[in-house]
C-alpha cells in the first residue's frame, strides 16, 4: 500500500509541476491561452480522490480514521468536481479567461465540499479531558483559532476584500472557508494524541486547504485578480499533492512506521497570541493612528507578550519539577522493589511478577536457589566475606538467568530466579555448574541446592513458593549441591521433617529427653574403663525414639545446641556421681558427641567449663567426640578445639577412617583419641585368605592403630559385635572396644548395677592402670 500511495503522491506531483512548466512557458513565450492554467488543478484532484478511495479500498482503517477518511473521499470529490466545472466553464469562455467568474454552482458544490471538510476535521476525536482540563484544552484551541483566524484575516481575506479591483464573491467565500480549514485543523491537532487519524496526515489535510488558500489571497493581491491567473497553474495543484501526502502519511501511520510525537499542544497558545500581536503591531505602525494611541496599542501588545513570557517560563519550571519529582518516584521504586547489597529484585517484586506470569497463564518456572552452609561462611570470615559472597553469587545468577530469567534476592542466603519459558533444569544445572568454580577473591566453594517448581494452571503465588521450597528443602536432604523439581505428594515427608522440628522444641520444654551409656571396655578382661553417652527422646505416644531420627533435625533448627547441652550436664553430672559411689577408679573416662553446629556456638568453651565447674567433673575424664566433617569446618571450629585441649578436655575423633582426610587430619587436631569406625570392625574376623574386602578393612584398621601409636593417640575399636572381633582386633593391637557384643547402651541405673558389679572385692585396692591410656 505505501508503494501505491507513493505512486498517486508522484502522479499528483507531476501535475504540478507540468502547471510550473506551463506557467512558465505562457509567460517567457506567451503559449496557448489563459485557461489552461484552471486545467492542473481538477486534473490533480483526480489522483488525489484515487489515492484516498485506495485508502479506504485497502481496509484496516481502525474505524474512527475510516469515518474521517470517507468524510474526506466526499469533500474531496466534490471540491475536485467543482475547480473541473470551473476549468470547463473557462476554457469555453477561454477569451474570458482573466474576468470570468466561477459559475455559482461549481462554487456552491466546492463549498460544500470545504465545509464537509471542515466537519470532518471537526469530528476527529481529541486526547480525552475532564473538568478544568477540559476547559483548558477548550480555551487553549480557541484562543489558537483566533490567533490563527487574525493573521490569515490580516494577510489573506481582509486585502481581498478591501482590493481595489472586486473579487468574485465566489472567490472570497472560498478562499475564506479554505482558510477555515486551515485554521481549525491547526488549533485541532495539537490535541490528537497519536489517535487514529493520524496527525501529520491531518496536518497535510490542514495545510491542503490552508496554504493554498493563503497563497491564492497573497499573489492574488499582489498581482491583482487578472495577472494572477497563470500563477493558478503553480498554486492550485498544491492542494491534490498536499492530499495524496497526506494520504501517505496515514498509510505509514497504519503501518507503524512513524512514532506519535509527545506533546506540542502547551506552545500553540503562545504561538497563537505571538501570531495575533504581529497583524496588532502592523497595525500600530501604519497611518492614520495619533503617536498616543500608538504607544497604548504597542504596550498593550508587550503585556501580552511578557504574559506569554511568563507563562511559558512557568509551564517549563512545572516541566522540570515534573521529571524531578519523577525520577525521584522511579528511584523509591526502584529502592522498594530491590535488594540494596545486590542489586537483584527483591521478594516483593519477585511475588509481583510471578503473580502476574500467573495472571497471563504464561508458562513458568520458580527455581528457589539455597546457598549450602553459608552461616558458616559467615560465622569463621565474618559478615564482609559473607556479603562479598552474596554479591558474587548474585552476579552470578545474573549472567545465567539470560533473558528470560529475572534474578531476585529472596532473603539471607536464598535466592531465586522466575524463569519463562526456558528450560527450568538446564538453567539449574549452569547455575551449579558455575558455582563449582571458586566465587569472589577468597576462593571460596560456595554450593547450592536448587528446588523447581511449576507455576502451572491452578496454582497460586503462595503455592508455587511453597512447592520450590519444598523442593529444595528435598535436594538439600538428598545430599546438598543439587536440584530436584517439585512432583506431586513430595511436600509430605519435608512437613513431617518441619514438623519434627516444632516437636523437638517441645519435647526440650517438656524433658522428653534421656540419656543413655554405652560401656567402653577394655578387650583383655572386659572391664568397664568409660561409657559413651547417647541420647534417646522418651516420646509420649511413639515411645523411644533414637537419635538418626531426630539429630539431624535438631542440628537443622539449631536445637541441637540446648539438647547438647542439656547430654553435656547430664553425662557431667552422672559420671561425677558414678565417681564418688564408686570411687574414682571406677570410671575413667565420660564421652559424649558434640555436633559441627554446637562448636559454632560461641558459647560452647564456656559451657563446658561451667559443667565441669558446677559437677565438679576433673577435666580430664571428660571425652568430646566430634567427627572429620565437624572438625573440618574452618578456623573457629579448629579454634575452639584448641581451647578445649588447652583446657585439658579430651577430644576424640569419631568414626574415624569414614572421612577423606582422615589421617593427616591427626596430625593438625588436637586428638586424644580415635575410635575406629564400625565398618572396618564389621568382618575383620573373617580370615579365610579369599575375600580382598576383608583385607581391606584389616589392612584400615592395622594402619589405624599403627598411627595412632606413632602419634601417642588411645584407640576404640566401635561397634563390636561379636567375640571372633574382640579376637581378631586383641591381635592387631587394639585395647579398648565398644559394642552390643560388650555391652549395649544402658540406663544410668543399669550402669549403676554394672559398675557396682565389677566393684573390687573388699581390700582388693590396686589401683586400676588408667584403663584408656593402653599404651605406654
Ligand atoms: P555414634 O557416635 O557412632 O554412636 C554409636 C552408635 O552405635 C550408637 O547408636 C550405638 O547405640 C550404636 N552401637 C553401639 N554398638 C553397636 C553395635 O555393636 N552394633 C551396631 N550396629 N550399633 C552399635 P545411637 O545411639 O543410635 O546413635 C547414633 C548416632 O547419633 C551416634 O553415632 C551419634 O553420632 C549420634 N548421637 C547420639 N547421641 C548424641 C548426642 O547426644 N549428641 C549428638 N550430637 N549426637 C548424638
Ligand atoms: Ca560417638
Ligand atoms: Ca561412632
Amino acid at each position: 500500500m505505501t508503494r501505491e500511495a507513493r505512486r498517486y503522491v508522484l502522479a499528483a506531483a507531476v501535475v504540478a509541476a507540468l502547471g510550473t512548466v506551463w506557467c512558465v512557458a505562457y509567460l517567457t513565450v506567451g503559449a496557448g491561452t489563459e485557461a489552461i492554467a484552471y486545467a492542473f488543478a481538477p486534473l490533480g484532484g483526480v489522483f488525489a480522490t484515487a489515492a484516498v478511495h485506495r485508502l479506504l479500498g485497502a481496509g484496516g482503517l481502525p474505524p474512527v480514521a475510516r469515518r474521517f477518511w470517507r468524510t474526506m473521499l466526499a469533500a474531496v470529490v466534490l471540491i475536485s468536481f467543482g475547480y473541473a466545472w470551473f476549468a470547463a466553464d473557462i476554457l469555453v469562455h477561454y477569451r474570458e479567461a482573466s474576468t470570468r467568474s466561477m459559475p455559482l454552482a461549481a462554487a456552491a458544490c466546492a463549498a460544500i465540499g470545504f465545509l464537509i471538510a471542515i466537519w470532518a476535521m471537526i469530528r476527529v476525536p481529541v486526547v480525552p479531558a475532564q473538568g478544568v482540563e477540559w476547559w483548558r484544552m477548550l480555551l487553549d484551541r480557541a484562543i489558537g483559532f483566533l490567533g490563527c483566524a487574525v493573521v490569515l484575516w490580516y494577510a489573506g481575506l481582509a486585502p481581498m476584500i478591501d482590493a481595489a479591483d472586486p473579487w468574485s464573491p465566489q472567490a472570497m467565500v472560498l478562499t475564506g472557508l479554505g482558510l477555515l480549514v486551515a485554521v481549525g485543523a491547526a488549533t485541532k491537532v495539537s490535541y490528537v494524541a497519536g489517535g487514529p487519524v493520524d496527525r501529520d496526515a491531518i496536518r497535510l489535510m490542514a495545510a491542503a486547504g490552508g496554504v493554498t488558500a493563503a497563497i491564492v489571497t497573497v499573489i492574488a493581491v499582489r498581482l491583482g485578480p487578472a495577472g494572477s491567473v497563470p500563477a493558478q497553474a503553480i498554486v492550485m495543484p498544491l492542494t491534490p499533492l498536499l492530499a495524496t501526502l497526506a494520504v501517505l502519511a496515514q498509510v505509514r501511520a497504519d503501518l507503524g512506521l512513524r512514532r506519535a510525537p509527545g506533546r506540542g499542544g502547551v506552545v500553540l497558545p503562545y504561538l497563537a497570541v505571538a501570531a495575533a500581536d504581529v497583524p496588532l503591531v502592523a497595525v500600530a505602525l501604519g497611518a492614520p493612528l495619533s503617536w498616543p494611541s500608538r504607544v497604548v496599542l504597542l504596550a498593550a501588545v508587550l503585556v501580552t507578550v511578557l504574559v506569554t513570557l511568563r507563562q511559558y517560563l512557568a509551564f517549563r519550571e512545572n516541566v522540570r519539577l515534573l521529571h524531578s519529582t519523577r525520577v525521584q518516584e522511579e528511584r523509591l521504586q526502584y529502592e522498594v522493589s530491590h535488594d540494596g547489597l545486590t542489586g537483584l529484585a527483591n521478594r516483593a517484586l519477585f511475588r509481583d511478577r510471578l503473580a502476574a506470569a500467573l495472571a497471563a497463564a504464561e508458562p513458568a518456572h520458580v527455581l528457589l536457589v539455597d546457598l549450602d552452609d553459608f552461616k558458616t561462611v559467615n560465622d569463621l570470615l565474618g559478615h564482609g566475606v559473607g556479603d562479598e559472597l552474596l554479591v558474587s553469587v548474585a552476579r552470578l545468577l545474573r549472567a545465567e538467568a539470560g533473558p528470560h530469567g529475572l534474578p531476585v534476592r529472596v532473603g539471607g542466603d536464598e535466592f531465586a530466579v522466575l524463569l519463562t519459558g526456558a528450560e527450568p533444569e538446564a538453567l539449574a544445572a549452569r547455575l551449579l555448574a558455575a558455582l563449582d568454580q571458586p566465587l569472589s577473591g577468597h576462593r571460596l566453594l560456595v554450593q547450592a541446592s536448587i528446588g523447581i517448581a511449576a507455576a502451572g494452571p491452578g496454582a497460586t503465588v503462595d503455592s508455587v513458593l511453597r512447592d520450590a521450597d519444598v523442593a529444595m528443602y528435598t535436594a538439600k536432604q538428598r545430599g546438598k549441591a543439587g536440584f530436584v523439581r517439585y512432583v506431586d505428594g513430595m511436600g509430605e515427608p519435608v512437613l513431617a521433617h518441619m514438623q519434627l522440628g516444632g516437636e523437638l522444641r517441645r519435647a526440650l520444654d517438656h524433658d522428653e529427653f534421656r540419656v543413655v551409656y554405652q560401656p567402653i571396655l577394655r578387650l583383655e578382661d572386659r572391664r568397664v574403663v568409660g561409657v559413651e553417652a547417647l541420647v534417646r527422646w522418651q516420646h509420649p505416644t511413639r515411645g523411644t525414639i533414637g537419635p538418626a531420627e531426630f539429630i539431624p533435625a535438631a542440628e537443622r533448627t539449631g536445637l541441637i545446641v540446648p539438647l547438647g547441652r542439656f547430654v553435656l550436664r547430664e553425662t557431667c553430672r552422672q559420671a561425677a556421681r558414678w565417681r564418688a559411689e564408686f570411687g574414682p577408679g571406677a570410671l575413667l573416662d565420660a564421652g559424649l558427641n558434640v555436633s559441627a553446629r554446637q562448636l559454632h556456638d560461641p558459647d560452647f568453651v564456656a559451657d563446658v567449663t561451667a559443667a565441669l565447674a558446677d559437677t565438679g567433673l576433673p577435666c580430664e575424664h571428660l571425652v568430646l567426640e566430634v567427627t572429620e566433617s565437624a572438625v573440618l569446618r574452618g578456623q573457629q571450629v579448629s579454634r575452639t578445639l584448641h581451647e578445649l585441649d588447652r583446657l585439658g578436655v579430651r577430644l576424640a575423633l569419631d568414626d574415624f577412617g569414614t572421612g577423606e582426610s582422615s589421617l593427616s587430619l591427626l596430625r593438625a587436631f588436637p586428638a586424644a583419641i580415635v575410635k575406629l569406625d564400625k565398618s572396618f570392625v564389621d568382618g575383620i574376623e573373617i580370615d579365610d585368605g579369599q575375600p580382598a574386602a576383608a583385607d581391606a578393612r584389616q589392612a584400615v584398621a592395622r594402619a589405624v592403630i599403627q598411627l595412632a601409636r606413632a602419634l601417642g593417640l588411645d584407640t576404640v575399636a566401635e561397634g563390636v559385635e561379636s567375640a571372633e572381633q574382640v579376637v581378631a582386633l586383641r591381635e592387631l593391637g587394639y585395647t579398648l572396644g565398644q559394642g552390643y557384643h560388650l555391652a549395649e547402651p544402658l540406663t544410668a541405673d543399669g550402669m549403676s548395677r554394672l559398675l557396682a558389679r565389677q566393684q573390687p572385692a573388699a581390700g582388693d585396692q590396686s589401683t586400676p592402670a588408667r584403663a584408656l591410656s593402653g599404651i605406654d
